[in-house]
Formats: structure tokens, sequence, C-alpha cells
């Protein structure tokens, strides 16, 4: 199933300018996936959960609050991300999307293969676009680099 996405234009053009393929490892995602996702990150307190933009903190806190009781209780991982999603599911029932990735409008790329020097060159192309944002999680345990649409 192809879910195809104005993005996935950018991203062509953004390669013929990268001049090299670039690999989507993300795309349009479940609210299960969201939670699977975001388990790891409560778990270590990752400084990825801070880079969510401002207006999202409070539903993060919402999503942390199901991942604190199910571990409260001891639950098996599979369960506290159950928890977790039902809390995502509700949210985006009201609007509020705590990842563009559940509205098909976000991709990531991944930039493994890529040297810091190709990195910072595709970042900065990428920024030179003005219909998405940009979120360099190039640091982070799975270094990728994250667009969606404005
Ligand atoms: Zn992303």
């Amino acid at each position: 199933m192809e879910a195809v996405s104005p993005i996935d234009d950018i991203i062509r053009v953004m390669e013929k300018r990268f001049g090299k393929k670039l690999e989507v490892t993300s795309k349009i995602r479940s609210a299960h996936a969201q939670a699977k996702a975001m388990f790891p990150h409560f778990e270590t307190d990752s400084t990825t959960i801070s880079s969510y933009a401002s207006h999202k903190k409070p539903w993060i806190e919402e999503i942390r609050k199901a991942f604190k009781a199910g571990k409260a209780k001891n639950e098996f991982p599979t369960d506290i991300v159950r928890r977790m999603s039902t809390v995502i599911d509700i949210q985006i029932a009201n609007n509020k999307l705590i990842s563009n990735h559940l509205s098909n409008s976000a991709r990531d790329i991944r930039v493994r293969n890529f040297s810091s020097q190709e990195i910072s060159t595709l970042v900065a192309l990428l920024k030179g676009v003005r219909e998405i944002v940009v979120l360099d999680e190039t640091k982070t345990a799975q270094p990728h680099i994250h667009i969606h649409l404005k």
C-alpha cells in the first residue's frame, strides 16, 4: 500500500539536487506504530521527545501518563504500547496530531550512509524548501532527517 503525498515530490526534487538517492524510512504511521516509536524514547528519557513542537508538549504528557501507568503496574512493553496507542487514537479523533507521520505529511530520510559533509549539505538543501519543516535527528540513535509539510 503506497500512500502518495506532495512531500514525495519534494523529496524527488531534493534527490536530484543532492545527487544521491534518498531513502525514506518512515512514511504514514498508525497510532500503534507511533506509540511503538515513542516507547524507547520514554524509556531512556531521550532528547527526541524534547524536540517536539511546544504546542505538542501537553499531548506528550498525556502519552507519558499512559506509559507511566503501565510501568507502575509492571506491564509488558506490548501492553504499555497499547495504552499509549489508545491515548494517541483519542488525540487523533480530537485533531491533535502528535506526529505529522499520522497524517501522511511527514517523511524520515535515512542518513546512515552519508558523510557529515553530505548531511550538512542535505539539511541545508531541505531547509531551503519553504513548504516543509526540517528536524535534524542525525545525532540520535536512529540517525535521520525528519521533514513534514507546513
Ligand atoms: Zn519523522
